[in-house]
């Protein structure tokens, strides 16, 4: 078990949160990945190991990981959403508009857009939610072949 995972555990623990093997696993499964999957993708890659759990598990305890600051949810209107367990470090996201790929792109905040905002539109502001689109290099060099 990575560090990450136990530190996690344990705040979940402090919390009151009690563990059981399936909100372990989905909890390792997303600190591990780096592809904020959706509820069915994390869904889709423990129901193997766990036969028995349904996707609304799944979605229970992205809900309760999501309280506790553990997961940020990222909506997309209809689209299901995806989950990203790297709260740690503030970063944007790159997304490929032709396989949906969603990476992270580590740039300083621009703390200076939300004041501009807020100077200009009298909002007290709260975040932002910045992406950039394109065509991931897989899929550039799919296209060039
Ligand atoms: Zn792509
Ligand atoms: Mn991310």
């Amino acid at each position: 078990m990575s560090q990450r995972v136990e530190k996690a555990v344990e705040m979940l623990k402090n919390t009151g949160v009690r563990m059981t093997p399936q909100r372990h696993a989905i909890l390792e499964y997303l600190l591990e990945t780096m592809s904020h999957p959706t509820a069915d993708e994390i869904y889709k890659a423990l129901e193997g190991k766990f036969p028995n759990m349904s996707v609304a598990t799944v979605y229970n305890n992205l809900r309760v990981f999501k309280e506790a600051g553990l997961v940020r949810e990222l909506t997309y209107g209809d689209a299901s959403s995806r989950f990203d367990a790297n709260t740690a470090e503030e970063h944007y996201h790159i997304i490929c508009s032709e396989c949906g790929d969603i990476r992270d792109f580590h740039y300083p905040y621009l703390h200076h857009i939300e004041k501009d905002a807020s100077k200009a539109a009298g909002f007290k502001v709260t975040g932002h939610r910045m992406e950039i689109y394109g065509i991931c290099p897989e899929c550039q060099s799919k296209q060039s072949h």
